[in-house]
């Protein structure tokens, strides 16, 4: 019979429990995956979770009546990927954003973007904030800059232009001045600039991937570059709420990312598609960053959902990346990543609602209320 870590005090779980050595508790301990079970989806549904982090561009029952069945909330997030099909037309895919969220209006609400390749046009800044604000008035909470931005967009010299340009900043005053958020999902794990390790996370989507791989890339900037050029816009808007993706890039350096968020009080991080990492920290360590930091962490998967995909397959898998990441965080129970197994970290539960909710609300204001 599991139990859920959130009904046992901190203390006890760190204190009264652990007198196997961690190696030989995790040799005997059985690992839980699959589906939430009853219980577990109750307790999760009672936090009325939200991930700050995904791609949703279809408007399906079933999906949505997996949404009501968790009471759980999405922000869909669209961006402009010039090399990809689909997300190179960002009017397409704002107009399927919407069309989820106006499915559901309950417990969806919309990031939109802006075309960065527009750089250096005449009117650049003022067409993007207008059409950005056309996307406010449409019930968008937020504006994303992706990684494109330091990593891909090159000026007419050649030279890669990072995300301070001084091109970008009417933007981002705009946004601020609109009381709207910032998401910003720029550099990459230290991984994409280490020669290709089959241990790393992030293996299978560098060699997927190739064009985002950007280890002996002539010219690349190095990561140091871009995030320092990150934590300058973070600097230089102080009244813009700035939301890192991915931990803001930082997921293998967790001191590091502490610094920054004791530096910039206007930063925040989500934990979407990275939480492999935390569960290579040590356990204690993981448990006190989490609890130091419970205000400034945001839950995100960045799983999708796209109008071809066959509905259940994805339901499924949802499902499931939730109840890991809701058993990692919330219980005692080991999880498995990778073929090695992990024990959840049992967090207290006012950390799980800041993580799972109230700080969704406060960094994301409409993130429960956004028009469709
Ligand atoms: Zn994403």
């Amino acid at each position: 019979m599991k139990k859920l870590a959130l009904l046992i005090p901190l203390a006890f779980i760190a204190c009264g429990r652990h007198f196997k050595s961690p190696a030989a508790a995790a040799a005997t301990a059985a690992v839980v995956s699959g589906p939430f079970t009853a219980a577990e989806a109750r307790a999760f549904a009672a936090l009325e979770p939200i991930d700050t982090h995904s791609h949703v561009y279809a408007a399906n029952p079933a999906f949505n009546s997996m949404l009501a069945r968790l009471h759980l909330h999405l922000l869909t997030i669209c961006l402009y990927d010039n090399r990809d099909p689909f997300l190179k037309n960002l009017q397409h895919e704002i107009i399927a954003a919407r069309r989820f969220v106006a499915s559901d209006p309950g417990h969806a609400a919309w990031c939109t973007s802006f075309n960065p390749f527009r750089y250096g046009h005449p009117g650049f800044a003022a067409r993007a904030a207008r059409l950005i604000n056309r996307d406010f008035a449409h019930g968008a909470i937020a504006v994303k800059i992706w990684k494109n931005v330091g990593m891909e967009l090159k000026n007419s010299r050649g030279q890669y232009v990072m995300p301070d340009d001084p091109a970008f900043e009417p933007i981002f005053r705009d946004i601020a001045a609109r009381h709207k958020t910032l998401v910003a999902h720029l550099a990459e794990p230290d991984s994409c600039w280490k020669p290709l390790d089959p241990a790393s996370p992030d293996y299978w989507y560098y060699t997927h991937n190739p064009v985002w791989y950007m280890y002996k890339r002539p010219g690349a900037p190095a990561k140091a570059e871009i995030l320092r050029a990150r934590d300058h816009l973070v600097a230089e808007n102080p009244r813009l709420r700035v939301v890192g993706a991915h931990f803001g890039s930082l997921e293998s350096n967790f001191p590091q990312l502490g610094r920054r968020l004791d530096r910039y009080p206007n930063f925040a991080v989500d934990m979407a598609a990275r939480m492999p990492y935390v569960m290579m920290l040590p356990r204690q360590e993981a448990i006190a960053f989490i609890e130091k930091y419970q205000h400034r962490l945001l839950y995100g998967t960045d799983l999708g959902f796209m109008s071809g995909d066959n509905p259940q397959p994805v339901i499924q898998r949802w499902e499931s990346n939730d109840a890991r990441d809701w058993r990692f965080l919330a219980t005692d129970d080991w999880v498995s990543y990778r073929g090695k197994k992990y024990q959840g970290l049992g967090l207290p539960p006012r950390v799980l609602a800041n993580i799972y909710h109230n700080n969704a609300v406060r960094w994301f204001p409409g993130i429960l209320g956004a028009k469709p």
